[in-house]
């Protein structure tokens, strides 16, 4: 079987920044993997590949070679890696991996940073982290898809301005990575190999990197998710430590933590269906379940990224997360609070008794719709990153 082969990266620099490619070939089809890193030095070593390429590798069965250097320390842990994956997705086959060590790695930068998207996590994380955290990273090409040129620069500018306000520089990092991973591998396996890619690819500039967590430990331990503290910290190097951060809250315990800043209640992100580009829609589930965690809080109100009032009779019919057995603990936090309203409306949701019928049914058609809109273009113009679908679990 033809193995799946990472040619050797090539760095160039261009206008202050610094752009990685390699080849990565599948089934005798060459993809021309590229990340671009806005500021500051990049590796040049193949990590950041082999990371997004080990799932698909996987999820194909085939052997994987590299044409580049890697990490003693990353190459001695990629059978746990592969374990892991392979217990979660039985069909991901353990797989051989062919890459020359490196000899003496260089050295790695003393930076500090964390991963940014504007979420609940990110942010729990930033404060948590403050005065550790130096740099904020943003991902191009992670959440929103990089031809959404008009969100991509709203999106960018609020983390930008978030990263200002709290004094710290921003790297933003774009890659292509995706849309190839995606056609292959599950993305609620896989993602996390694309973060761990990214923060391979920024080792020459921290000693060590933040991965907020999606998920409290009870959940984590019960779940698979491809960003996992099982997972994570495997990808750490001899110089760049991974951290997999925050699993100690669940996502009602960060919101109330990180309502206590200003700047996260100004710039707080959450919506990944963005009809119309919306910053936050808030009639999805994810905007839905954080606005009533907002509720719970008493930060609703305050919290200046959603402009619509929580709409309760949506909350009851509309699906909040893939696995809904999260809602319960949404709804015994409005039984504690003793909030009627929301224990009604949540009873409902988790009763699933207003999505059955065809009133439901269009309002899921709506969104379903609304959701594969951008990649409904994309198949029209003919992109390969339209093939598969994103989906998020919970974060
Ligand atoms: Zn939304």
């Amino acid at each position: 079987m033809t193995p799946v082969r990472i040619g050797a990266p090539a760095v160039q620099h261009l206008d202050g920044q610094t752009i990685v490619d390699a080849t990565i070939d599948t089934e005798g089809a060459a993809y021309q993997a590229r990340f671009r890193v806005s500021h500051g030095a990049a590796a040049a070593g193949a990590e950041p590949f082999l990371a997004g390429a080990l799932p698909v590798a996987m999820a194909l069965g085939q052997s994987l070679r590299v044409d580049g250097l890697v990490s003693p320390q990353l190459l001695t842990n990629l059978p746990s890696i592969q374990a892991i994956y392979h217990a979660w997705n039985p069909s991901w086959r353990m797989i051989p991996v062919w890459a020359q060590p490196a000899q003496s790695e260089a050295p790695g930068g003393r930076g500090v940073a964390c991963f940014f998207s504007g979420g609940v996590d990110s942010f729990y994380t930033l404060l948590k982290h403050r005065d550790e955290i130096d740099t904020l990273i943003f991902i191009h090409g992670f959440d929103i898809p990089l031809e959404n040129t008009t969100l991509r620069t709203r999106v960018s500018a609020a983390v930008g301005e978030v990263a200002r306000a709290f004094a710290k520089p921003l790297i933003e990092v774009e890659t292509n990575l995706k849309a190839w991973l995606i056609r292959h591998a599950q993305w609620e396996h896989a993602h996390g190999a694309l973060l761990a890619g990214v923060a391979l690819l920024l080792a020459p500039q921290f000693a060590r990197i933040y991965i907020a967590a999606s998920d409290s430990y009870d959940m984590a331990v019960k779940h698979p998710w491809g960003s996992h503290p099982l997972l994570d910290p495997l990808w750490s190097t001899e110089h760049t430590t991974i951290v997999h951060d925050g699993c100690e809250f669940t996502r009602i315990g960060k919101v109330a933590r990180i309502t206590q800043s200003e700047i996260a209640l100004r710039w707080l992100r959450v919506c990944w269906e963005n009809p119309n580009n919306e910053y936050n829609c808030g009639r999805c589930g994810k905007c839905l379940r954080t606005m009533v965690a907002l509720r719970f809080a008493g930060a609703l109100d305050r919290c200046q990224t959603f402009v619509r009032p929580l709409n309760v009779a949506a909350l009851a019919r509309t699906r909040l997360f893939n696995n809904q057995s999260y809602v319960s603990s949404y709804l015994e936090a409005a039984e504690r609070a003793g909030d009627r309203v929301l224990v009604r409306a949540l009873r409902d949701n988790l009763s699933g008794r207003y999505r059955r019928g065809l009133r439901p049914l269009a309002g899921r058609l709506r969104q379903w719709a609304r959701r594969n809109a951008v990649r409904a273009t994309l198949i029209i113009k003919g992109s390969p990153s339209a093939t598969a679908a994103p989906r998020r679990k919970n974060a």
